[in-house]
C-alpha cells in the first residue's frame, strides 16, 4: 500500500489525485512563502524610509532652531551697535555749545532710541519663536525615538518570520521529496509540466460543471467523469488536473438527504 499524504479526504478518491491535491497545497505554500522571503528587502527599505523620515524632521526643527538663534544674535549686534551711538550722542550732549546743537544731538538720540526699541521687541519675538521651536524639537526628538523603538521591534519580528518560513520551506522541501518519490512517474509529469506553464498551479477543483481556475465549461462527459475523482484528466482549457469535492455529509442532527 502506498503511503498516505495527509488529505484524508471523506471521500473515495484515486491515490495520485489525493496526492496531487496534497503536493499542489504544499506547492501553493511553498511559492507563498518564497515570495514572502523576496519581499524582504522592500520590507527593510520600508523601515529605512521611517527611520530617514523622522531623522529628516528632526535635522529640520533643529535648523530652524539654529536660524532663530542666529537671528537673534544678529540683532543684538545691531542693538550694540545702537547703544554705542546712543551713548557718544550723550557724551556730545555734554560738549554741545548752543541750543540748536542741542537739539540736533538730542534728535539723533531719539532716533537711536527708538531704533534700540524697535531691535529689542525683535529680539523678544525671537525668544518667544525659540521657545516653540524648542518645544517642535523635543517632539521631533521624541517622535524619532518612538519611531526608531518601533522599528526595532518590527524588524525583530520580521526576522524571527523569516527564520520560521525558512524552516518551513525546508520541512516542506523534504515533504515533496517524499511524495513525489510516491506518485507514478507519468502523473507526476504532467503535474509538474502543467505546473510550470501556469505558475505553479497544476490543480484545478471542477464544480458546477466548471473549472473553477479558468472559468471555462467542462464537456459534461468530462464533468461527470471528474465527478468520480478515479482518473487524471486534464481541463480542455487550461490543462490543469481536475478534482471533484463532494459537498460535506450534512451535520450529526441534520435533516439526512434521501
Ligand atoms: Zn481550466
Amino acid at each position: 500500500m502506498r503511503p498516505r499524504f495527509g488529505g484524508a479526504f471523506f471521500f473515495d478518491m484515486n491515490a495520485d489525485l489525493e496526492h496531487l491535491i496534497v503536493l499542489q497545497r504544499l506547492d501553493s505554500t511553498v511559492l507563498d512563502a518564497q515570495r514572502r522571503l523576496a519581499d524582504e528587502p522592500g520590507r527593510q527599505q520600508a523601515f529605512d524610509t521611517r527611520l530617514e523620515t523622522t531623522l529628516a524632521a528632526m535635522a529640520a526643527a533643529k535648523e530652524r532652531l539654529g536660524e532663530n538663534q542666529n537671528a537673534r544674535r544678529a540683532i543684538e549686534k545691531d542693538v550694540a551697535v545702537h547703544q554705542g551711538r546712543l551713548s557718544k550722542f550723550r557724551d556730545q550732549l555734554m560738549a554741545v555749545k548752543t541750543n540748536v546743537e542741542y537739539q540736533a544731538v538730542q534728535k539723533e538720540i531719539e532716533f537711536a532710541q527708538k531704533e534700540v526699541k524697535t531691535l529689542e521687541d525683535g529680539i523678544l519675538e525671537r525668544m518667544l519663536e525659540a521657545d516653540e521651536l524648542t518645544a517642535a524639537l523635543k517632539r521631533a526628538e521624541s517622535e524619532r525615538a518612538a519611531e526608531q523603538k518601533a522599528v526595532d521591534a518590527e524588524r525583530r519580528m520580521l526576522a524571527s518570520e523569516l527564520s520560521e518560513l525558512r524552516t518551513t520551506l525546508e520541512r516542506l522541501t523534504k515533504e515533496r521529496t517524499a511524495l513525489v518519490a510516491s506518485l507514478d512517474p507519468h502523473t507526476f509529469k504532467i503535474f509538474d509540466v502543467v505546473s510550470k506553464r501556469r505558475n505553479g498551479v497544476a490543480m484545478a477543483q471542477a464544480r458546477d460543471g466548471i473549472c473553477t481556475i479558468c472559468h471555462v465549461r467542462l464537456r459534461p462527459q468530462v464533468f461527470n467523469t471528474v465527478l468520480r475523482n478515479e482518473q487524471i484528466l486534464q481541463c480542455d482549457s487550461c490543462g490543469r488536473i481536475l478534482y471533484h469535492i463532494p459537498a460535506p455529509p450534512a451535520a450529526a442532527g441534520a435533516p439526512q438527504p434521501s
